[in-house]
């Protein structure tokens, strides 16, 4: 039996099941202790952020920034329109709509001429976001630097999704500890996983310690319980902080090896027609997280459907990329600035195998299928 290739999937170290095994000797079962504390205060160190909050997922990381930016019902939010849905729907929680931003070609991020000119217009006419939603995909870090600019001449809060860019750089430093608030994610099919988890740093002591506060079901400072907030239960559990200190020992061989997927699959296929690799914009360093490309079906023979469903019959996974939020049924009411390169991007692209454990053989095997795909329908054309 042949086996499965699958896009992305945990890849323990050394240290993860010790730090676990400590969290059990000592019966710090719950989600507050030492690997919380400890994990927080690592994961500063790693990113250089001043501030850190463990949470139980990225979306709620997500959840908590906007809620502590004070977005409220009826506010919009501007935000990436080319991304998972997660960096929208905490949004929507709040009852405020997202307005969504079109990508540009360099980073398959946020367009900072298109946001910059947004806010001008929306300066203008006295109806400015009450914050700004800027996603870092795939690993690349958006061009963060005209962003920031233009959300501090207009005083709109910036929150960072780096959910998918941890471990990545931009001019020498990481996404994620640029704006306001950042997040971070530690679902299964991230860099590093707790199985489930995020994180929320900010430079802003005060903001975090909000974070906790909310995480935490909002308790006042009283031996009873009473409550004047209404907050959440967020906290990420003792156990899998351990499982976080233990992956975030191995972030730099993550990101190492991705990279490596990346060249392997480069190398192989960069040169046949039609297909394109996702570029490295200049401004930093990609964790290639995933490694995408995109298929011309006119050059290459096959489009990226059939490419993904040739791939699936030999056991191997690959996904198209994100469906622009702003094509997705639930926001069809909502505005998007620009979006046809988010749509481009859909149309053609594709993710393939990208884990830190792949071995050569697993990349041969996916670059084999993908190269047969095309020697196919060049015989095809011959016949
Ligand atoms: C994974 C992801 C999230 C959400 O993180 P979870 O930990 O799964 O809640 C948010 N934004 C992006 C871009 C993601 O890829």
């Amino acid at each position: 039996m042949t086996k499965p290739i699958l896009l992305s999937t945990p890849h323990m170290g050394d240290r993860e099941l010790e730090f676990v095994k400590e969290a059990f000797d000592t019966n710090w079962i719950a989600p507050i202790g030492p690997h919380v504390d400890a994990f927080e205060q690592e994961f500063c160190q790693v990113v250089g952020a001043r501030h850190a909050a463990a949470v139980s997922s990225g979306t709620a990381a997500l959840h908590l920034a906007l809620r502590l930016i004070g977005v409220e019902s009826g506010d919009e939010v501007f935000c990436s329109s080319f991304t998972f849905i997660a960096t929208a729907s905490p949004i929507t929680y709040l009852g405020a709509k997202p307005v969504f931003i079109d990508s540009d070609r360099t980073s398959w991020n946020m367009n900072p001429d298109l946001l910059r000119e947004a806010l001008e217009r929306r300066a203008r006419s006295g109806k400015l976001p009450k914050a700004v939603v800027l996603v870092h995909l795939y690993g690349q870090s958006a061009d963060i630097d005209p962003i920031v600019a233009a959300c501090s001449a207009y005083q709109v809060p910036l929150i960072e999704d780096a959910a998918e860019s941890l471990g990545a750089i931009y001019k020498g430093r990481s996404p994620g500890t640029f704006g306001c608030i950042g997040i971070y994610s530690f679902n299964g099919n991230k860099i590093i996983t707790t199985s489930g988890g995020g994180m929320l740093v900010a430079d802003d002591s005060q903001l975090v310690s909000k974070a906790r506060f909310l995480a935490t079901q909002a308790r006042d400072p009283a031996p009873h319980y009473q409550h004047s907030e209404i907050g959440y239960n967020y906290r990420l559990s003792n156990v899998l902080a351990g499982i976080g200190r233990g992956q975030l020992r191995v972030l730099g061989d993550r990101v190492a090896a991705r990279r490596h997927n990346f060249e392997v699959y480069q190398q192989a296929l960069g040169s046949l027609p039609g297909i394109e690799f996702m570029p490295e914009a200049t401004f930093g360093r990609a964790t290639r997280w995933l490694t995408c490309l995109t298929i011309n079906p006119i050059t290459f023979g096959a489009d990226r459907e059939q490419v993904r469903l040739a791939l699936a019959k030999q056991q191997i996974e690959a996904r198209p990329v994100w469906k622009p939020l702003h094509l997705q049924p639930v926001f069809a009411n909502c505005e998007c600035i620009g979006g046809a390169i988010a749509e481009d991007l859909f149309k053609w692209g594709l993710c393939l195998p990208s884990g830190s454990n792949l071995t050569i053989e697993d990349l041969e095997r996916v670059i084999q299928a993908i190269a047969e795909i095309h020697q196919r329908t060049v015989q095809t054309h011959a016949n």
